[in-house]
């Protein structure tokens, strides 16, 4: 079977402010040991891209990213980023329908199809995020589940379009609590099915996110489904994220 380049993301959520950044990337960039054709991705908050992407500049294996933008170009919309203005301050890509987003914020399966498009029109990669509820896992819908999130969320997006999709059932973000490897996998697969239904090539990533840690990132990564992590609570160390991005 065909591998894929492996990439690591790590979501800082609402936490390392610029001046942090500047400590953090500095500690990271010492102790990285960068990987042939592994991709690094950090999703700082808004106020921290431009200081993160400052300091990654010329290191060709890391990307940075917004947590969450706007589909609506510019004008009156008080608190919000759009695109155009995370690309200035270093952005190249997004995180979009993070199951924060959805699930606290009330983020439609519609709203993230338009920020999915309006970050691909605007030149970013779009990682899209899709994932069930633990309720809907215990009655069997997770396929269905993540299926419809691909379907409205990749809805009028061209199949040679840059993105990368990540798997975060929602009952193991930040619970401590990851799907097993073979779980994921499971999961994987399907999406990769409606990928290949929606056009997607091969190549495309499909990352997975929820709990994973130094413990249990190696096992992940075994499974060939597996092209990568998105990663929230234990990407906010240095040395430790450093150490998943390193995994053998
Ligand atoms: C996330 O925020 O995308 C995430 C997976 O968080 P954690 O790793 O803390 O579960």
């Amino acid at each position: 079977m065909m591998s894929r380049p492996l990439m690591f993301a790590a979501n800082w959520k609402m936490n390392v402010a610029p001046g942090e950044a500047r400590t953090f990337i500095e500690r990271f960039l010492a102790v990285d040991k960068p990987r042939a054709g592994r991709t690094v991705a950090f999703f700082p908050p808004a106020v921290s891209l431009e200081a993160t992407a400052t300091l990654l500049r010329g290191r060709e294996h890391c990307i940075v990213g917004a947590q969450n933008v706007s589909w609506e170009p510019k004008g009156a919309f008080t608190g919000e980023t759009s695109v155009a203005l995370a690309r200035g301050a270093g952005a190249a890509a997004a995180l979009i329908g993070h199951s924060e987003r959805r699930h606290v914020y009330g983020e439609t399966d519609e709203e993230i199809s338009k920020k999915v498009r309006a970050v691909l029109d605007g030149g970013l990669m779009a990682m899209l995020c899709v994932g069930e509820k633990l309720l809907e896992r215990e009655r069997g819908e997770t396929e269905a589940v993540v299926t419809r999130q691909l379907r409205v969320g990749l809805a009028g997006v061209a199949s040679n379009a840059d993105i990368v999709v990540a798997y975060e059932p929602v009952w193991a973000i930040g619970t401590g609590r990851n799907a097993t490897p073979s779980d994921a996998a499971v999961v994987h697969t399907a999406i990769r099915g409606v990928l290949a239904d929606l056009g997607f090539s091969r190549d495309t990533r499909v990352l997975y996110g929820g709990s994973v840690s130094a413990a249990n990132v190696a096992a992940l990564l075994a499974e060939p489904e597996i092209d990568g992590v998105l990663v929230g609570g234990a990407s906010l160390d240095p040395d430790g994220w450093a150490g998943i991005c390193g995994t053998a």
